[in-house]
């Protein structure tokens, strides 16, 4: 029988992603959303994740529920994972726990929780709770992820991201202006120290980022204890490349104006991928075009994202 992984937030970017790798990796994923960031779609099972199940063949177990509510969690323990023996976590973490960097490329020795905001602040008591776990018990075994800027989507077009309201991040709004659904990107500064000025990130497509989870969950199977990776490619981009390179893929102008610094943003934040690859033998394999090629083709395709209105 296929291993059962529950996927908490399965039905949003990330997790939808990542749910189509476990099923194409031979798992058999159980999904839990609250749609506080996912569509809900035509029937039971989310947008995302009716997409998800067409693009493989397979069926998800999805179910609605918010992790916060204790007694639906452990119903479902109970029902799907049949024991409550399960010690094996994979846990989304972020590259924001490192705060201002130090130094660059940040590696996973660098010092965590100088965070600059509340979500990674958020990110990085996770980690030290898990981290404490693991000490505690050596029965446990977690994987943290520290994720660099997942982007792109994946490479059919059917899924990707859909952020509710004005984007926050920079490439979603960057397509949605591509598209035209908006004017005009505010680029937050151009005055960091960088090379043009703008903030430096790891752009990661979300694909790549995805089979990282694999990697990860096969790890957990060498009793490994508490082990941290950064996912990301190891290379900086800029904003203006951001928006070059979106403008090549889209073949359209993507006008933009420089505002006032976003607080809370680093000059520059880039990743040394080393330890991921030689531990988990997981690398990045996408680049930048083919991030951005593929953030056109679902933007496109989808022009108001999982919502059926134009
Ligand atoms: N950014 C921007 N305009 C936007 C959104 C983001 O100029 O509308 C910049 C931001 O200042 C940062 C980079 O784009 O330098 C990436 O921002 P994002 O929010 O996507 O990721 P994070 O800052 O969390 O790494």
């Amino acid at each position: 029988m296929a291993e059962k992984v529950l996927v908490t937030g399965g039905a949003g970017y990330i997790g939808s992603h990542t749910v189509l790798e476990l099923l194409e990796a031979g798992y058999s994923p159980v999904v839990i959303d609250n749609f506080h960031n996912a569509i809900r779609g035509g029937g039971s099972m989310p947008e995302s994740l009716r997409r998800v199940q067409e693009l493989t063949g397979r069926s998800v177990e999805f179910e609605e529920m918010d992790i916060l509510d204790q007694a639906a969690l452990q119903c479902l323990f109970k029902k799907i994972m049949k024991a409550h023996g399960v010690k094996n976590l994979v846990f989304s973490s972020s590259a924001t726990v490192y705060g201002n960097p130090q130094y660059l490329p940040l590696d996973e020795a660098h010092p965590t929780g100088g965070c600059t905001n509340p979500y990674g602040k958020s990110k990085f008591f996770i980690e030290e709770m898990i981290r404490d776990l693991c000490q505690a018990d050596k029965a446990w075994n977690a994987v943290l992820l520290r994720y660099f800027n997942p982007i792109g989507a994946h490479a059919s077009g059917c899924i990707g991201e859909d952020p509710q309201g004005i984007p926050n991040n920079l490439m979603p709004y960057v397509s949605q202006v591509a598209i035209g659904r908006r004017e005009a990107l505010n680029v937050f500064g151009n005055d960091y120290d960088t090379e043009d000025g703008t903030g430096v990130r790891d752009y990661i497509h979300v694909v790549d980022l995805a089979k990282g989870h694999i990697a990860a969950l096969r790890k957990l199977k060498e009793q490994c204890g508490c082990r941290i990776y950064n996912l990301g490619t190891g290379t900086g981009y800029s904003v203006l490349q951001m928006v070059r390179a979106m403008e090549k893929a889209s073949g359209k102008k993507i006008p933009y104006k420089v505002v006032a610094r976003r607080e809370g943003d680093v000059a520059a934040c880039y990743a040394n991928p080393s330890l991921a690859l030689k531990e988990l033998g997981w690398t990045a394999a996408l680049g930048l075009d083919r991030m951005c090629e593929d953030l056109w083709r679902w933007q496109k395709q989808n022009p108001s994202g999982f919502s059926t209105q134009a």
